[in-house]
């Protein structure tokens, strides 16, 4: 039977069986092979039946001796069936499962797991059945529940999970003979590999928990080395063919900015910009991604590398997730780029056609520009003319795939990509595996870190006092409400209320404003303005500020219902205070004491040091959701785990760029294989990269 048969037509599978099947992805025989068991139970040495202890739920295994049922008060079934091996006997119940009769046949071997307990009047041992599985007589002689580690596969309706090992072991027994190994030998000896062929068994029915390491990892390598592969052509690809304009990292624009700046660039700025300069003098397209904590000043460095293309008489354009940090990039961008007679032209998502229009229609003249926007500046049909460079802001916010669009647009400009969530190495790797990176590790000098306390409500007067002398000092003070996107309005609710209590009791003596997302561009424009110039020092707020928003003299941060928030969140929000020579205090505030052991909390209290938050937040969340998976375009992987599998990771994506390196199309007949084995992992991995 070929491995391409579809199941319904495989011994002992048949149509409806078949349709269920179809819901774990189960299709043909062979897609067996790569369905792992989701765990695996030792049953080699379970303990005889007189060594079973009371109270506590096992397993073990006897033959049937006698079995009846029999109706009990409840209108229920009890099934009771006497089992033994050769050391006693014990009794097993079943309540209401009465086909349990017709399995259990005197003389069936069976497997039973359940609660061992003393009978009060007659006894006897009785085991309570959680589960159990007979010996099937057509596999008696190689049973697939006794006497070995046992695989346990994921269940769908109407499969068993002794079924399952059935199809599977015949799956295995028909497909197994046809795979043939892809990897060179080579390869594979210098990383320690074992045989495809033989982890795929392992996998399945391993014989002790080394074979199963060594399976597990030759497959998790799999799993990594061709999802680099995809990246390692990728960016050879980029740096082929991406023809970008040479720009100039000379001439008045960049001397009159550098000049102009208030302060001096930190050394970590000026070695980043030294970078990019680097990159953009090339005519390979630039590709990289600056890594810097919050407050690290990555925008200084995003507009120095913008000059570089108004140096070269080309645009440049500036793309933020939200719209309020559009707006805001947009007005420190004027402020700066104005004197030196560069215009920056804004592109928001709620324009009329007509206001969009104008907007564009300002790019086509000669005069130096600067398009700052949403993500509207990829996803619309948006042309800007000349475009030489991009900054994507907060790139964490956007995926592998919106990249691919940007280089896609035809232009091939010169991409800067900055991020403020320091992403774990692993991540970085997988998801941003294709860039050039760049890390910024530096703090402006004079920062002050906040300090972090955590306080029960209750304890509210204490922290509104304090907020009260820094407010005395002239200083400025944001608190925060979570939104939940499921309960929006209520949530939204507490911030207006929050607002409105907060306003006209314990601030009463100054200025408190409100913003949330559901106030229009303009009011939440309006609102950030005036709170950056000081004209109301309380913000009450939902959590649009979470990213980008820079207002120096704000000292206190609040955070309610701290327990509600993500950790990146929450490291985000803090970096809003902190932004210079003034000591600043976040309060993380929580309905009930309780929480003060929420690991997420705990974390936030032990550093303000970005990276360890990272590592943290992935070790709290796991990897899939840490940036969400789809929306980073990160792959959903079948074993690999980014946490556990770090070493693997790097040995595969290693090997992946080795091998590219040396035979870049995959020509070469040792990589005969890998080359087939890449085009068929494409339908997953390469669709989202492209
Ligand atoms: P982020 O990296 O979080 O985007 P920003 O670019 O918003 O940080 O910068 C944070 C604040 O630090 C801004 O107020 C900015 O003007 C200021 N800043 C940037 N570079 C320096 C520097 N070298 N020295 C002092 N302050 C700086
Ligand atoms: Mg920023």
């Amino acid at each position: 039977m070929p491995s391409e048969t579809p199941l319904q037509y495989v011994k002992g599978v048949g149509p409806r069986l078949a349709e269920n099947l179809r819901k774990l992805q189960l299709f043909q025989l062979s897609d067996f092979l790569y369905f792992f068991p989701r765990t695996y139970d030792d049953r080699r040495q379970l303990p005889r039946l007189i060594h079973l202890n009371l109270g506590e739920i096992q397993s073990c295994v006897g033959t049937v001796q006698l079995i009846q049922e029999q109706k009990i008060k409840t209108g229920m079934t009890l099934t009771k069936a006497v089992i033994f091996d050769s050391s006693t006997h014990i009794v097993a119940l079943w309540f209401n499962q009465p086909y349990v009769k017709k399995n259990l046949v005197p003389g069936t071997v069976v497997w039973i797991k359940g609660k061992v307990e003393k009978n009060r009047y007659t006894s006897e041992t009785e085991l309570s059945v959680i589960d159990y599985e007979c010996a099937d007589p057509a596999h008696a002689a190689d049973t697939l529940s006794i006497g070995k580690v046992v695989p346990i596969y994921p269940l769908t309706f109407g499969v068993t999970q002794y079924k399952m090992r059935i199809i599977a072991k015949d799956a295995l027994a028909k497909c197994l003979p046809e795979v043939r190994d892809p990897l060179p030998t080579a390869l594979m000896h210098q990383h320690h590999l074992i045989d495809l062929k033989k982890a795929l068994l392992a996998m399945h029915l391993p014989t002790e928990r080394a074979s199963f390491l060594e399976a597990r990892k030759r497959l998790v390598f799999d799993e990594f080395f061709y999802f680099q592969l995809t990246l390692a052509q990728k960016r050879l690809k980029w740096h082929n063919q991406a023809q970008a304009p040479l720009l100039n990292t000379e001439g008045p624009f960049i001397s009159r900015y550098v000049d102009a700046l208030p302060y001096t660039l930190t050394s970590a700025q000026k070695q980043v910009i030294a970078q990019i300069y680097q990159d953009v003098q090339s005519p390979h397209a630039m590709n990289r991604l600056i890594q810097g904590d919050v407050g690290s000043g990555k925008t200084e460095v995003a507009i120095a590398a913008l000059l570089c293309a108004i140096e070269s008489g080309k645009k440049g354009a500036f793309m933020a997730p939200t719209e309020i940090l559009a707006q805001q990039h947009a007005l420190k961008l004027q402020a700066q780029l104005s004197p030196l007679g560069i215009e920056c032209v804004l592109i928001k998502g709620k324009q009329s056609p007509r206001q969009r229009a104008q907007a564009l229609a300002a790019l086509q003249n000669e005069n130096p520009h600067i398009v700052v926007g949403t993500h509207a500046l990829i996803e619309d049909p948006v042309i800007i003319p000349q475009l030489g460079l991009v900054v994507v802001d907060e790139q964490h916010k956007f995926g592998v795939v919106q990249r691919s669009k940007l280089q896609q647009k035809g232009q091939s400009p010169h991409c800067l990509y900055l991020t403020a969530t320091p992403i774990p190495r692993s991540f970085m790797l997988t998801c941003f595996g294709d860039l050039d990176k760049s890390i910024m590790n530096e703090i402006p000098p004079g920062r002050v870190p906040p300090v972090t306390h955590f306080a029960p409500e209750t304890r509210l007067n204490a922290v509104y006092l304090h907020c009260e002398s820094e407010l005395k000092k002239g200083h400025q003070v944001y608190i925060v409400y979570p939104l939940v996107e499921e309960s929006e309005k209520l949530d939204l609710k507490s911030a207006q209320e929050g607002h409105l209590f907060l306003k006209t009791t314990v601030f009463s003596k100054f200025e408190v404003g409100l913003l949330h997302g559901k106030m229009k561009p303009k009011e939440k424009k309006d609102t950030m303005s005036a709170f950056k110039e000081n004209a109301f020092q309380v913000l009450v707020s939902t959590t649009v500020i979470e990213v980008g928003i820079d207002v120096p003299n704000a000292t206190v941060m609040i955070i309610m219902h701290a327990e509600r928030f993500g950790l990146a969140q929450l490291h985000q929000l803090r970096g809003r205070i902190g932004r210079s020579t003034l000591p600043s205090t976040c309060f993380l505030i929580s309905p009930k004491t309780l929480t003060k052991n929420n690991p997420r909390i705990q974390a936030m209290l032990s550093t303000t040091d970005g990276f360890k938050i990272a590592e943290y937040d992935l070790k709290i969340r796991g990897p899939g959701d840490m940036l969400g998976t789809r929306q980073a375009g990160l792959p959903e992987f079948k074993l690999a785990d980014l946490v556990r599998d770090e070493s693997i990771l790097l040995s595969a994506r290693k090997a992946a760029f080795g091998v590219i390196r040396e035979d870049p199309a995959l020509k070469k007949p040792e990589n005969k294989g890998v080359k087939g084995a890449l085009e068929k992992s494409k339908g997953t991995v390469e669709g989202k990269l492209n």
